[in-house]
C-alpha cells in the first residue's frame, strides 16, 4: 500500500519542503500516493483565499514568493480533511500553533501514522522541557521523528545544494522519511536520535539573534565567530544535560554546526537582532517591518530556556543564553553581548 503524506504548515519552510515532497513521491510510485494535502492557515491575499491562489497558480505568493509548487501539492483549509486518512504527517509551522492544533486532532488520525517535525522551538511546561517531538508523541500516541539542518527555506526552494539531518527512534520510520525527503541538493543524514537535532534546531535560534547584534554593532567576523563558538557549547551543555539520549556527534551533523552557522549568517532570527540593536523597536514591529507574516523564533525561544534555566538555578552555566535573553527583553544594551561572562553577576 502506497502512504499518504499530509503537511501541515505552509509558511516559508512549510512550502519550501512541500516542493520537495511534491518532487519526491511524484518520482515514487510504490511508497507513496500521488497527491499529498498540506494544510493552510486560511488567509486573504488582495481579496482572494490562499489556498485557492495556491491551487491555481501553484506558488505560496505569501509566504514563498516566486517559486513553483508541484501541481500534486494540494492546499487544504480544513485540518481534518488533512490528516484524517494520512499516513505519515509532517509538522512544519512556528512552535505558538502547534499545542493548540495537536489537541484538535488527536481523535482524527490513523493510529499507526508516523510523524516527523520541522519545527525549531521547545516548550517550556509545569517547570520542564519538553521537546516537540515528545509533545507530538504524548499528544497523539504515534511516533515522531526529527528534520533539522543548515535549511534556509528560500535558498532550499532555489534548490541549492545543502544538508539536512533526520533523527530517529525506529529505522523503519528513518528509512521511509530518508525517501519522502532527500534529493540530490537536499541531501539526507539518518541518525538515531530523535532529541538531540530539534535541541540543536531551537537553541541555534538564541544564538543567531546574538550574531545578529554583533552585525547591527559593526563588530566583524571574529567577534561573530567567538559568539557561535560560545554558542555552540552553550547548545551542547544543554542538550547533553537534559536529554540522556542525545548523542555527542549529532553537534557535528548539518542539525549542529550546520544549521548554528547558516542562521547566523542567513537567517530571519539574525536578521531581526541585527535590526533591534541598531534601532531598538519592539519585536512584534521588527517582525511586522521585516517578515510579511513569518515568525522569529528565537525571541520566545531564548525566553523559554531562560525561564527552564532559572526554575533550576542553572543560569550561571549558560551565560550567553542568559544574556541574549536579557538583552532581548530590554534589560541590557546589545553592546553588553561581548561582557556575558560578567554582566549577569
Ligand atoms: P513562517 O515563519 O513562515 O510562519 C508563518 C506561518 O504561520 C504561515 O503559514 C501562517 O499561515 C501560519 N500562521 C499564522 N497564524 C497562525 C495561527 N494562528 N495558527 C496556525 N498557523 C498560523 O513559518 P516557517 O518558516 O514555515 O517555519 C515553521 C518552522 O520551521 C519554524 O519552527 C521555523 O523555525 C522552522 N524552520 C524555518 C526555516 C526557514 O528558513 N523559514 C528553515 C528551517 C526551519
Ligand atoms: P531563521 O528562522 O532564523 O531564518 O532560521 C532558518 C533556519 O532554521 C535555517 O536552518
Amino acid at each position: 500500500m502506497t502512504k499518504k503524506v499530509a503537511i501541515i504548515g505552509s509558511g516559508n519552510w512549510g512550502s519550501a519542503i512541500a516542493k520537495i515532497i511534491g518532487m519526491n513521491i511524484a518520482k515514487n510510485t510504490t511508497d507513496f500516493d500521488q497527491k499529498a494535502k498540506m494544510w493552510v492557515y486560511e488567509e486573504m491575499i488582495d481579496g482572494q483565499k490562499l489556498t485557492e491562489i495556491i491551487n491555481t497558480k501553484h506558488e505560496n505568493v505569501k509566504y514563498l514568493p516566486g517559486i513553483k509548487l508541484p501541481e500534486n501539492i494540494v492546499a487544504v483549509p480544513e485540518l481534518d480533511d488533512v490528516v484524517s486518512d494520512a499516513d505519515l504527517l509532517v509538522f512544519v509551522l512556528p512552535h505558538q500553533f502547534l499545542p493548540r492544533l495537536l489537541n484538535g486532532i488527536k481523535d482524527k488520525i490513523k493510529k499507526d501514522a508516523v510523524a516527523i517535525h520541522l519545527i525549531k522551538g521547545v516548550f517550556f511546561i509545569d517547570g520542564e522541557m519538553v521537546p516537540i517531538s515528545s509533545r507530538i508523541k504524548d499528544v497523539l500516541g504515534i511516533e515522531c521523528c526529527t528534520l533539522m539542518g543548515a535549511n534556509v527555506a528560500n535558498e532550499v526552494a532555489r534548490e541549492e545544494f545543502c544538508e539536512t539531518t533526520i533523527g530517529y527512534e525506529t529505522q523503519e520510520a528513518g528509512e521511509i522519511f530518508f525517501k519522502l525527503f532527500n534529493t540530490k541538493f537536499f541531501e539526507v543524514t539518518i541518525i538515531q536520535d530523535v532529541t538531540g537535532p530539534e535541541i540543536c534546531g531551537a537553541l541555534k535560534n538564541i544564538v543567531a539573534l546574538g550574531s545578529g547584534f554583533c552585525d547591527g554593532l559593526g563588530y566583524g567576523g571574529n567577534t561573530k565567530a567567538a559568539i557561535m563558538r560560545i554558542g555552540l557549547k552553550e547548545m551542547r551543555g544543554f542538550a547533553m544535560m537534559y536529554s540522556k539520549t542525545v548523542v555527542e556527534s549529532t553537534f557535528l551533523e548539518s542539525c549542529g554546526v550546520g544549521d548554528l552557522i547558516t542562521t547566523c549568517i542567513g537567517g530571519r532570527n539574525r536578521k531581526c537582532g541585527e535590526y533591534f540593536a541598531k534601532t531598538g523597536k519592539a519585536w512584534d514591529v521588527i517582525e511586522k517591518e521585516l517578515l510579511n507574516g513569518q515568525k522569529i523564533q528565537g525571541v520566545p525561544c531564548a525566553k523559554e530556556i531562560y525561564e527552564i534555566l532559572s526554575t533550576k538555578n542553572l543560569l550561571a552555566k549558560f551565560p550567553l543564553f542568559h544574556t541574549i535573553h536579557r538583552i532581548s527583553v530590554g534589560e541590557l544594551e546589545p553592546k553588553e553581548i561581548i561582557n556575558y561572562k560578567s554582566v549577569n553577576n
